[in-house]
């Protein structure tokens, strides 16, 4: 699944647990549309939020 939160609005309902999973632990923000998630891959412009 190739998936970029920021374009997943539509199956966000239909999907919410695996949506939690991916941003249960965010590392990244996108800079673009202001979400968060684990891992660049699912955010259009990411951008790494600093480390505790
Ligand atoms: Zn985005």
């Amino acid at each position: 699944m190739s998936t970029e939160l920021c374009k997943l609005k539509k199956s966000l309902k239909g999907d919410l647990p695996t949506y939690i999973l991916l941003v249960e632990q965010p590392r990244f923000v996108c800079l673009n549309c202001g979400r968060v998630a684990n891992k660049k891959k699912n955010l259009c412009d990411p951008k790494r939020m600093k480390d505790k």
